[in-house]
C-alpha cells in the first residue's frame, strides 16, 4: 500500500513539469541541520539546498528580522523609496569591500545583471566596438538556467533544444590561466568564473589559478567578475572563496545563503567606476530589494561580520575533509572541496552518485549526486562534528555494503 511520502510525490508529480528529478523524501519541518518528512522521520541535512541554508533550516535571527518585518512592509517596488535598502546595500558592500549593491532575487538574476554590467563597461568605459563585447567563461561551468546564460554552458542536458543561443561567450578549459589570456582581445569584457566549481563537484581550480586571472584581467582591462552565489558567503570558511588566494574581483555575484534560505535575494557587488555604469530605467526588478528581502539580507551580513561562521567553516571543514579522506580507497577514489563543502567521488563500479544518496537515505542522511558517479556534501554551518561523524560513518556504511 502507498506510503504518505508516495502519496505525496505522485500528488506532485501529477501537476508539476518533470524539470526535476528529486531524491523520494518529502520533507515537512526543518530545524538547525536536521529535517523531518510526512513519516515523521529525521535526516541529516547535508546539502542545505545547494548551499542557501548556510545559517541552519529557520535560523533564529533570520527568522525573527523577517517575522518582524512582516508585520511592518514587505514590498513597494523600486518605485518608491523604502527604509531597509539603503542599511541593507550599505552593510553588503562594507562586507565585500565594496562601494555598490545591484539587488536582485535569484542567482541567474544576479549572473545576467553581472554580464549586463560588464558589456555596458565594455562600451562605455574600455571603449569596445558597439555590440561586439564577449566574456570569457570556463568549461562545466553552472551559472543558472535563463537562455543566456545556458548559452554558455557546457552541458548539453542544460542547453539542447534551447537555442538560438545569444552570442558572445568564449569557453575556456576551467583552471588554466593560459587559456584565458589567449582568448583575451581587444572585444573582451569580462572573465566570469566560480573560484570552485560547484554543479560540476565541487571543483576547486588549481592553486594560482584566480590570482593569474586577477593579473590578466588588470593587465588587459578585462572585468573580473566572480560567481559566488554558491561558494561565497562563509561555504568555503571565508566570507568569499576568492580570498583563499586574495584576490577581490571586480564584480562578486551573490544569491543563495544571501536570504538565508528564507526568502530568495541575489546581488551584484562592485566599485563605483563599474555598477556606475548603469543608470535608471536601464536595468531592474519588481522585487529586486524588497523590505522582506533586505530584513534577512541583513541578518544574514550581521551574521558574517563577526567571523564567528567562517572559522565554523574552516574548522568543521578541516574535520570533514579528513574524515572523508579515511573512505578513498574504501569506495571512494577522490575528495574535493574546501571548507565546508565537499565533492566525493565514488567508485563507478560500486554505484552512482544517484545510488549512494539513494542508500543515505535509508541512513537518515540527505546529499545529492551531481554528475555520474559524485556527490556532494555541504551541510549547514551549524553542523557539529558528530553529525560530521554520522555523516561520514555511514557513506562508509553505504559503500562497504556493496
Ligand atoms: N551560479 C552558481 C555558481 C550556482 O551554483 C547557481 C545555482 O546552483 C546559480 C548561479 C543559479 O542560481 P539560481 O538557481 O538561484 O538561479
Amino acid at each position: 500500500h502507498a506510503t504518505r511520502t508516495d502519496d505525496a510525490i505522485a500528488l506532485a508529480e501529477r501537476s508539476t513539469a518533470h524539470n526535476y528529478h528529486p531524491l523520494p523524501v518529502v520533507v515537512t519541518e526543518a530545524e538547525g541541520a536536521w529535517v523531518t518528512d510526512v513519516e515523521g522521520r529525521r535526516y541529516l541535512d547535508f546539502l542545505a539546498a545547494y548551499s542557501a541554508v548556510n545559517f541552519g533550516h529557520r535560523n533564529p535571527e533570520i527568522v525573527a528580522a523577517v517575522k518582524a518585518q512582516l508585520d511592518r512592509v514587505t514590498l513597494t517596488s523600486r518605485a518608491f523609496h523604502h527604509d531597509l535598502l539603503g542599511p541593507f546595500a550599505r552593510e553588503l558592500a562594507d562586507l565585500a569591500g565594496k562601494h555598490l549593491v545591484l539587488p536582485m532575487n535569484t542567482g541567474a538574476e544576479a549572473v545576467e545583471t553581472g554580464l549586463k554590467v560588464a558589456r555596458k563597461w565594455g562600451y562605455e568605459v574600455k571603449g569596445v566596438p558597439a555590440d561586439r563585447a564577449t566574456v570569457i567563461v570556463a568549461e562545466g561551468n553552472f551559472h543558472g538556467r535563463t537562455i543566456s546564460v545556458v548559452s554558455f554552458s557546457t552541458d548539453p542536458v542544460a542547453r539542447t533544444h534551447f537555442g538560438p543561443f545569444t552570442p558572445g561567450f568564449e569557453v575556456v578549459p576551467y583552471g588554466d590561466a593560459t587559456a584565458i589570456a589567449d582568448a583575451i582581445d581587444e572585444t573582451t569584457v569580462a572573465v566570469l568564473v566560480e573560484p570552485i566549481q560547484g554543479e560540476s563537484g565541487v571543483v576547486v581550480p588549481p592553486a594560482g589559478y584566480l590570482s593569474q586571472v586577477r593579473q590578466l584581467c588588470d593587465a588587459r582591462q578585462v572585468l573580473f567578475v566572480a560567481d559566488e552565489i554558491q561558494s561565497g558567503l562563509g561555504r568555503t570558511g571565508t566570507t568569499f572563496a576568492c580570498e583563499h588566494e586574495g584576490v577581490v574581483p571586480d564584480l562578486y555575484l551573490l544569491g543563495k545563503a544571501l536570504g538565508g534560505g528564507v526568502v530568495p535575494v541575489s546581488a551584484v557587488v562592485g566599485n563605483r567606476d563599474v555598477l556606475g555604469v548603469i543608470h535608471p530605467g536601464e536595468h531592474g526588478s519588481t522585487f529586486g530589494g524588497n523590505p522582506l528581502a533586505c530584513a534577512a539580507g541583513r541578518a544574514v551580513v550581521a551574521m558574517l561580520s563577526t567571523g564567528h561562521w567562517q572559522r565554523a567553516a574552516a574548522e568543521l571543514g578541516e574535520h570533514l575533509h579528513s574524515r572523508l579522506s579515511e573512505l578513498v580507497g574504501r569506495g571512494v577514489v577522490g575528495v574535493r572541496g574546501r571548507g565546508l563543502w565537499a565533492g566525493v567521488d565514488i567508485d563507478p563500479a560500486l554505484m552512482t552518485g544517484r545510488e549512494a544518496s539513494e542508500a543515505l537515505i535509508g541512513e537518515g542522511i540527505l546529499v545529492k549526486d551531481t554528475h555520474g558517479s559524485t556527490i556532494r556534501l555541504a551541510p549547514p554551518l551549524v553542523v557539529t562534528r558528530d553529525e560530521i561523524d554520522l555523516a561520514v560513518d555511514a557513506l562508509g556504511r553505504v559503500l562497504s555494503a556493496r
